[in-house]
């Protein structure tokens, strides 16, 4: 059965400061995604406090979300089957030291906090995340 799927990727600041977007780009689209919709912001800190607001509580989500808004961002639509878990794969754990080999997190990663891409982490969170960043 196929199973076409959107997820929401974000190429973060570290990435996008080190020049990576063109070779983060090419990475999806030789594993098979579509680049749907795409642009290049830069967000607010309240901005980037609504997207993570389910880390409110952490500890690490003031430093997050003034990380994610300290500079330009690459915000992607990325359409593939399954393309939810596939992104999550290619992107591999959070910690870039705990990633595997091959895994963005791994080659671009410098750490877990600048760990160079963002992925939805299901279905249902892809859709708010997409209708956050994208009007239709
Ligand atoms: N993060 C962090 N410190 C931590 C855990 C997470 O700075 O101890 C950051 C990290 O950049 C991560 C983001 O918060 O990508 C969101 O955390 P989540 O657990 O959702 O990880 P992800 O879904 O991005 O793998
Ligand atoms: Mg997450």
């Amino acid at each position: 059965m196929s199973n076409l799927e959107q997820t929401l990727s974000i190429i973060k600041p570290d990435a996008v400061e080190r020049n990576l977007e063109n070779e983060i780009k090419k990475e999806f689209i030789s594993k098979g995604f579509k680049i749907v919709k795409e642009k290049k912001i830069q967000i607010t800190k309240s901005e980037a406090e609504q997207f993570y607001k389910v880390h409110e509580t952490k500890p690490f989500y003031n430093d997050l979300c003034s990380y994610l808004s300290s500079g330009p961002i690459v915000v992607m639509v990325l359409e593939k089957e399954d393309a939810v878990m596939a992104n999550r794969d290619l992107m591999g754990a959070t910690d870039p030291k705990k990633a595997e080999e091959g895994t963005l997190r791994k080659k671009y990663g410098v750490s877990i906090d600048k760990n160079s891409v963002h992925g939805s982490d299901s279905v249902e969170n892809a859709k708010i995340e997409i209708n956050f960043f994208f009007d239709n």
